[in-house]
């Protein structure tokens, strides 16, 4: 199949009368409890182009949530799986071998930050990838509690659930939830009940007195942060909190977790987002855009960590699928040789002051944050903080009806969080903003 042009073309209404018919089909057949942001059903998608059966060309401004960041069809990709998937597809990792999942293992161990001796594991999963990092920091101290942010996600499992902040949609009658997860404050900039000047430390303070009042540090197995907060809202931690965290961790031989699964390997313009901050997790889970679209996720890290499981311990009959390895090393080779990361700055130059020029005194964007190609306008009522997820849609559902493809998130749903896959190009993302502005407009 040849890349889809790379221009957004409307040919009927979004979704259109084909997709209308699938739908209809979908909603006879599948269950009614998977949620879904437009009901159009894809054909083709590449690069900054998703193309639906009714040959509307959508500007993709979501990536499939963070996941195509190299496109939907890089052809060094569709490569990789091809021949794999000629050659096999499945033996099971922990049956027999196979040298793509040690290539995934070797560029992770390589990319990720830590001038030591690292180990990785692949799982299918985000979620898998956050529930071995429970058991791998469980057994390496012989400890029970995690600690983890409000505003968090890690997942949809029952354990990730327990460490994810929001209620609905996410734990909304799935209880009873797993014990020993314990929640301390997210450092949230723009909604700190502090003093502004004073975040990063006022929120380590609190993490501190938390663990040590209700918890004792001697009993925590882990402290598992996104460095940017994603489902919550993009939210950027202040400067120097991750470092102070990883620091508190090391003094009390706690493992320190990166959970990069949404802003790790390249979309906020660094390979990783602590790197922003010169931070070094002893653990760091990606997952998303790994594999260039297929399911795997990884745990990488320090190899004293990573060995402390006995062996069998870890593990799953897909772990590491080799079709999914083979597009892995496939996507990590194009993140590295077309600079994503610098493309993810680029994307930043762009976006960012366009979305900053809606913003101002008066305003419904009470915020425009994030970084490189993850970034957040926050919706308020004019003039205060109070959430306004209601405008959010708004402007969504413009973008989307209009053939741009547009996610919300945020703990209060009032966020929309532009994820534009890293190879868009500069004329298709401006003129995806363009729709945006003028969804914002129609607030006014
Ligand atoms: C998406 C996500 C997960 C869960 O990944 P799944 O593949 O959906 O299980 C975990 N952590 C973060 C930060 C995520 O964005």
């Amino acid at each position: 199949m040849s890349q889809p042009v790379q221009q957004r073309i409307l040919k009927t209404a979004i979704p259109g009368p084909e997709s209308a018919k699938l739908h209809h089909r979908r909603t006879q057949a599948f269950s009614a409890s998977f949620g879904i942001t437009l009901p159009v059903f894809i054909e083709s998608a590449d690069r900054g182009i998703l193309v639906d059966v009714d040959g509307n060309h959508l500007i993709d401004l979501a990536s499939g949530i963070a996941v195509t960041s190299v496109g939907a069809a890089h052809p060094k990709v569709v490569e990789a799986v091809k021949n794999q998937a000629e050659r096999f597809t499945h033996t099971c990792l922990m049956v027999t071998q196979y040298e793509p999942a040690v290539q995934v293992a070797e560029r992770l161990n390589t990319l990720t930050p830590g001038d030591f001796d690292k180990r990785t594991g692949l799982f299918s999963t985000g979620a898998e990838a956050i529930e071995n990092v429970v058991k791998i920091s469980r057994t390496y101290t012989g400890r029970d509690a995690i600690i983890v942010l409000s505003h968090a996600y890690h997942g949809r499992t029952l354990l990730t659930m327990t460490m994810t902040a929001k209620n609905a949609p996410y734990k909304e009658g799935f209880g009873p939830f797993a014990p020993e997860v314990y929640r301390v404050p997210s450092p949230y900039p723009y909604r700190w009940n502090g003093n502004p000047e004073n975040i990063a430390q006022e929120a380590f303070d609190q993490l501190v007195d938390q663990i040590t009042t209700q918890i004792g540090a001697h009993n925590v197995a882990a402290i598992i942060i996104e460095p940017i907060q994603g489902e919550g809202g993009f939210i950027v931690p202040p400067p120097g909190y991750l470092a102070k965290v990883a620091e508190f961790a090391r003094e009390n031989g706690i493992v320190f977790v990166a959970d990069e699964i949404q802003a790790g390997l390249g979309r906020t313009g660094d390979l990783f987002a602590v790197n922003h901050e010169g931070v070094v997790p002893d653990l760091i889970t990606t997952a998303k855009a790994l594999a260039g679209g297929l399911p795997l996720s990884a745990v990488t890290g320090r190899a004293e960590i990573m060995d402390a499981v006995p062996a069998g311990g870890l593990g799953g009959t897909y772990s590491g699928n080799p079709i999914a390895c083979a597009a892995a090393v496939a996507a990590l080779d194009v993140i590295v040789e077309e600079d994503l990361p610098g493309k993810a700055q680029r994307i930043e130059a762009i976006a960012r002051p366009r979305l900053e020029a809606l913003g101002g005194d008066g305003s419904v964007i009470g915020e425009v944050r994030g970084r490189g190609a993850m970034l957040a306008m926050e919706f308020v009522k004019p003039g205060t903080k109070i959430p306004d997820a209601a405008a959010a849609k708004q402007v969504a559902d413009h973008a989307n009806s209009n053939g741009v493809l547009t996610l919300t998130a945020g703990t209060y749903g009032n966020v929309i969080r532009l994820l534009p896959p890293l190879v868009m190009g500069e004329d298709l993302l401006n003129e995806g903003l363009d729709v945006i502005e003028a969804g914002v407009r129609t607030l006014a």
